[in-house]
């Protein structure tokens, strides 16, 4: 029998704003445990929180970029559960009138093609505290630091058919979130997780299977390799004649394997309710307006403006437009050196080779963009050749010395003096005068051996168009 995965991602995204959600604390990553705490986010009765304009601001940017309904009036919920990192015992969230509603993104699968995946819908809510559990120590400690720090969770439709549909999805959620610059999308550090519902069902049919819900997914590589996995444990269980038990499993990238963590009888009721100490939240179109005002270029429209503003082949776009900062650094050079395919060479080549062999991003780049531009320049004005310009950025990766500097401490500059050349061509030809007479005699071939020999005695440095030239007026004189 053959099966068909079928996979909804719940992705919660923490938002970049200075203080918390309900409360003035900063939201600082990496201080001191429990020195961001106040009354409010500690739980302490009788104190009364206060919804930050800046979160809603952010939802309501995510929505629109995500093709959502925003709702005219949406509520919050208490979540209410016991947990030693939860002092409130409840956690504030949207319930049944979530902030955003009904939305998609679309996703490249194989072959370029296009998929739409829906959203079912966009929420806020505040974030618990952490737990830090120290083998050495025999108790937990807990860091409030964390609780309330503001979430937006992004809830999609089982759209999804295979971890490489996961995978491409929740890179278009991240570039989005990081275009409106609402969430810095570190997934090592939390600040973008991800729970994967997974189901299989016979191809062809209709109705969905029973699912189970994956947690600990704190990288791309362990959701598609634990979506793989529990594919796969799903088919083993309905071929050996079982059926599939809903329940939550934890990833254990260690062993390579899911686990079980609970099960639907153990599965919290949370007793959602409105929280009675927050008002209705209300949205105006005019603000709704005001923020689509100012929505940035989003990935897929900056796609089809670098296509075809640039003639750029989708896959070149595709890389460029990754992240903000790679498709400004390459806006950059083109602006100062306009030759966007030379450009798109150099930024997909050796400036991306260099980065991905360091694992860093173009944030840190060695090289800037307008230093780029100056050294393409210099190929373009024919001081130096393409070949030698891969040296001269090596030694600019290295050094951070301007690429003028470089060629003339190297003494790198190309020779482009064609008395110079002249005088090399007739000395090579003299020592060589087995491959003249081959040439002479019709193996044309050989030409390639000559301008090889003009190089060499250069070290590279020699005009190439220059060298072809001459060596064709002297063979044929
Ligand atoms: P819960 O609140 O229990 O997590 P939801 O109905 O909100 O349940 O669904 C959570 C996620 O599970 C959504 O992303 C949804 O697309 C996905 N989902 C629902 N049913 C299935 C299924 N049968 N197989 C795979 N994913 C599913
Ligand atoms: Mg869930
Ligand atoms: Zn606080």
């Amino acid at each position: 029998m053959d099966f068909e995965p079928v996979i909804g991602l719940e992705v919660h995204a923490q938002l970049k704003t200075k203080s918390k959600i309900f409360c003035g604390c900063s939201t600082q990553f990496g201080a001191s445990p429990n020195s961001h705490v106040c009354p409010v986010c500690l739980g302490m009765p009788g104190t009364l929180p206060v919804l930050n304009k800046k979160v809603v601001e952010y939802a309501i940017r995510m929505a629109l970029a995500t093709n959502c309904t925003i709702s005219p009036e949406s509520r919050f919920a208490r979540k209410n559960y016991f947990y030693p990192d939860l002092p409130k015992g409840y956690q504030i969230s949207q319930y049944e009138l979530p902030i955003a509603l009904h939305g998609y993104i679309d996703i490249n699968v194989a072959d370029s093609h296009r998929k739409r995946i829906g959203i079912t819908r966009i929420h806020m809510e505040e974030d618990a505290g952490k737990l830090i559990h120290d083998p050495k120590r025999p108790y937990s400690m807990v860091d409030f630091n964390r609780t309330g720090v503001p979430l937006i969770e992004i809830v999609s439709e089982p759209d999804i058919r295979s971890s490489g549909e996961a995978g491409a999805y929740l890179r278009k959620l991240r570039a989005i979130l990081r275009y409106l610059d609402i969430c810095d999308g570190n997934m090592e550090e939390g600040s973008f997780r991800c729970d994967a519902n997974v189901s299989i069902r016979p191809k062809n049919t209709d109705a969905f299977g029973i699912r189970t819900e994956l947690k600990n997914l704190n990288s791309f590589k362990h959701v598609e390799k634990a979506i793989e996995f529990e594919i796969e444990r799903q088919k083993e269980i309905i071929l050996d004649g079982g059926t599939v038990i809903q329940e939550t499993r934890l990833w254990e990238p260690e062993r390579n394997t899911t686990i079980s963590m609970r099960g639907k009888e153990e599965a919290h009721d949370y007793r959602y309710f409105p929280d009675p100490d927050l008002l209705p939240l209300v949205i105006s179109d005019e603000w709704i307006e005001t923020i689509k005002e100012i929505l940035p270029e989003l990935p897929d429209e900056k796609k089809e403006r670098f296509i075809n503003q640039y003639g750029l082949s989708d896959i070149d776009a595709d890389v460029l437009i990754s992240s903000r900062e790679l498709a400004d650094y390459f806006e950059i050079c083109v602006a100062k050196f306009y030759s966007p395919k030379q450009i798109c060479n150099w930024v997909m080549g050796p400036v991306l080779g260099l980065l991905n062999a360091e694992g860093k991003t173009i944030h840190d780049t060695p090289v800037s963009a307008e230093q780029l531009a100056q050294l393409v320049q210099l190929i373009e004005d024919a001081v130096i050749s393409g070949k030698i310009a891969k040296t001269v950025f090596e030694e600019m990766a290295k050094t951070g010395k301007l690429p003028q500097t470089i060629i003339e401490e190297k003494g790198l500059k190309q020779v482009s003096d064609t008395s110079t050349i002249e005088k090399m061509i007739n000395e090579i030809l003299a020592d060589s005068p087995k491959q003249v007479e081959e040439y002479r005699a019709g193996k044309h071939k050989v030409f390639g051996y000559f301008v090889g020999q003009v190089m060499k005695k250069t070290k590279g440095k020699a005009n190439p168009q220059l060298v072809t030239q001459m060596l064709n007026k002297v063979l044929k004189s």
